[in-house]
């Protein structure tokens, strides 16, 4: 079957496969494309979108458009906790109910969320925002959110728990289709992209389609930042594995890569290595940077952005410092970069 447009927001990809675009609201990401797989045991999601009565109307039309109530929903695969993602899962869940199934290092994280009590989560940020270098303007109403007890605002803060865990390698085990997880730790530590290793239906050459996430997207870089994760302090290298998670995607050679933001795309080993190429040249400039002691946060701060440093808004300059200091990871773990002894807070410096 050809892929062809039936009735935006839903695209036929062929094959028993669908996409449905959910707005994301106020983002410039637009929407999330959740994906519908046909299975023998019933409709399958990859990913439900963001939990807004917009978002959800516009799903449970989609599905209809395709012929599927969402009372019938089988299943739901999701490919990492982020809200945009992972947002409606419980509402889907409570209509049909369907099973739920993450990757365990993700499923941590929203055990996590859902636990936190949120001084413990200011505090926790204000300490690693210090610790980064953050001046104290900055971190001042952290602070006071922590010490007045106020609640945290943002969605996402209370995310479905999965019901099933996803083996990375192994088949989902649904009747009469062959998909694999293949984690793609990076953008969140339990991250997945599912292969579906069948031809593709309108006969391009590769290896069936991969359903791929945040992981690769035609036309951005997913966010690489340190998880934050107040319960553990091992020293992660989340960039590391996001550019080891991209040459495994690029190996499978899929005939197709069907993301979740953006476009369906072919040539995935092209885009992999262009982003590669982006990440390499991207840490190279921040060498250079750090031909003087910097912290994380004076890195970012000449870091390039998609704006000047000083329009940048609160909220997206803590998620700019977590990104300088995943690189910065990764530089030490090279042997490019190291800490300046006796510094504090800690500088890096070129080596
Ligand atoms: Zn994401
Ligand atoms: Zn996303």
């Amino acid at each position: 079957m050809t892929p062809r447009t039936t009735e935006p927001p839903v695209i036929e990809h062929g094959g028993g496969v669908w996409s449905i675009k959910v707005p994301i609201p106020d983002n410039p990401l637009g929407f999330t494309l959740v994906h519908l797989l046909d299975t023998d045991a019933g409709p399958v999601l990859v990913d439900t979108g963001w939990d807004d009565p917009a978002s959800w109307a516009t799903l449970t039309a989609g599905l209809a458009t395709c012929g599927v109530a969402v009372e019938d929903v089988h299943g739901v695969v999701i490919t990492h906790h982020h809200p945009d993602h992972h947002g409606l899962s419980a509402k889907v869940r409570e209509a049909s109910g369907a099973w739920l199934a993450m990757h365990e290092a993700d499923a941590a994280v929203v055990r996590r969320t859902r636990a936190q009590p949120p001084e413990r989560w200011y505090g926790y940020l204000a300490a690693k925002l210090t610790a980064a270098g953050a001046p104290a303007e900055h971190v001042a109403p952290l602070v006071r959110a922590r010490d007045e007890g106020r609640p945290r605002t943002l969605p996402g803060l209370d995310p479905a728990l999965p019901d099933r865990a996803i083996t990375p390698g192994e088949l989902l085990g649904l009747p009469g289709r062959r998909l694999r997880a293949v984690w793609t730790p990076g953008h969140t530590p339990g991250h997945v992209c599912l292969h579906l290793e069948e031809d593709h239906p309108a006969g391009l050459r590769g290896n069936g389609r991969l359903f791929s996430g945040d992981h690769l997207l035609p036309g951005i870089t997913p966010h690489i930042g340190l998880h934050e994760d107040p319960e553990d302090d091992t020293v992660t290298d989340p960039l590391g594995d996001y550019l080891d998670s991209l040459e495994r995607v690029g190996r499978l050679a899929p005939a197709e890569v069907l993301p979740a933001h953006q476009r369906a795309f072919t040539d995935a080993p092209a885009r992999v290595r262009e982003l590669l190429a982006h990440h390499e040249e991207r840490l190279t400039g921040l060498l250079t940077l750090l031909a003087e002691p910097l912290t994380p946060w004076r890195l970012a701060e000449r870091m390039e952005w998609n704006r000047p440093w000083a329009e940048i808004p609160y909220g997206s300059r803590n998620i700019a410092v977590s990104e300088a200091e995943a690189h910065v990871r990764r530089l030490v773990k090279l042997g490019r970069a190291e800490a300046v002894p006796g510094s504090d807070p800690v500088t890096y410096v070129a080596v």
